[in-house]
């Protein structure tokens, strides 16, 4: 009962804030100025001492101001970013779909923010240890199975990262149950059991996605790189259910790519990743608008999130910017993207307090 009482005033308060905020939040995150980059850094970038959701550009002379959820100057640490995302991940243990995307150009800190490097792991680790110690205080109570896909979107094309399927191309396919669920024939649902188990994924994660290409930086800023967690629980005494889902997704780099110079395959490349971005773009900005029409189908990216995307899932875009002059002009593309994902374009959804 006590379990009930507390789900009830859980959901209420979630519901609350989403009325009042909306369910879509946009973070910005300044990645620092790396070593050997000094030259060319310059004071663009600045803060606002009082309130942590501006963020100031200066361009030619102007003074450009962007507002935000929530911005993290390059000093934050992974694990401040990672409080701050803490209870959207932990959501999903109440049976919520949520989605964390990391937005922005190559080198803008993406990978940093969602994979981390090994000394420091970011969202993505952080969020299955969390998630596997949280459900392990619950038993036995209640009994969790937490499965974990990795999958890799490149060239509109999707490739399981934990199997041993490397050459195969999968699809999307309607699950023939009549639930009207998406499902990938194919694709590896990895049940973690334990902390070593948690290991185990991220080393053949990161095994097979570097086997199969012969750069893998610059393959990984040509493709989406997912993280599904599934998480699926019984309460043996009520007969509850709960089932939510966790999609940690490091998208591809949004940078324009110069229409002369690129032919072939890097063309193809850049029309994938144009169409999958400005499909996730339209996505939300349809959700936001209360749009009765949703254009999930315009690109594998959305589609496959498309069930995480709709209905009161929660989503989080955290936009990366680089700090460096030389990438101003993408940097403020990367926040008026963010901008137009935060504001509501239509209809009168509630206004963001
Ligand atoms: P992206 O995934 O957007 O291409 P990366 O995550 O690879 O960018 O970041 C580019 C470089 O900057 C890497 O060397 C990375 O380690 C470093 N970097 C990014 N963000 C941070 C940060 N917050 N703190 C320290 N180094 C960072």
């Amino acid at each position: 009962r006590k379990y009930k009482r507390e789900m009830n005033l859980r959901k209420k308060c979630h519901n609350e804030l989403v009325r009042l905020k909306g369910n879509i939040r946009v973070f910005c995150r300044v990645r620092p100025v790396c070593q050997g980059e000094q030259d060319s850094a310059e004071n663009m970038v600045s803060f606002d001492p009082e309130d942590d959701a501006l963020l100031y550009l200066s361009n030619k002379g102007k003074l450009m101001t962007f507002e935000l959820d929530k911005v993290f100057h390059p000093q934050a640490t992974q694990e401040e970013v990672f409080q701050e995302v803490q209870s959207l991940v932990t959501s999903c243990i109440d049976g919520f779909n949520v989605c964390i995307f990391a937005y922005g150009q190559t080198g803008s800190g993406k990978t940093y923010t969602m994979e981390g490097v090994p000394k420091d792991p970011g969202i993505n680790q952080r969020a299955l240890r969390l998630l596997f110690s949280e459900v392990t205080e619950k038993a036995p109570d209640w009994d969790y199975k937490i499965t974990v896909s990795m999958v890799e979107i490149y060239n509109e094309t999707l490739r399981n990262l934990l199997g041993d399927n490397q050459g195969e191309k999968l699809d999307i396919k309607m699950n023939p149950d009549g639930s009207g669920q998406l499902y990938v024939p194919g694709l590896t649902n990895f049940t973690v059991k334990s902390p070593e188990d948690i290991n185990r994924v991220f080393e053949l994660g990161h095994m097979n996605r570097a086997t199969a290409c012969t750069n893998l930086n610059e393959h990984s800023s040509r493709s989406h790189a997912l993280l599904i967690i599934t998480v699926v629980g019984f309460n043996s005494s009520t007969g509850h259910r709960t089932q939510g889902k966790l999609n940690l997704v490091d998208l591809a780099g949004s940078e324009r790519i110069a229409k002369s110079g690129a032919e072939g395959s890097r063309l193809r490349e850049a029309q994938c990743i144009n169409k999958s971005l400005s499909a996730l773009g339209d996505v939300i900005n349809a959700l936001r608008s209360r749009h009765s029409h949703v254009p999930f189908r315009n690109s594998r990216l959305t589609y496959l999130l498309s069930d995480s995307l709709s209905g009161d899932s929660k989503t989080l875009m955290m936009v990366q910017i680089s700090p460096l002059v030389s990438n101003m002009s993408e940097s403020v593309c990367s926040l008026k993207f963010a901008q137009r994902v935060r504001t509501i374009e239509l209809g009168n959804t509630p206004r963001r307090q």
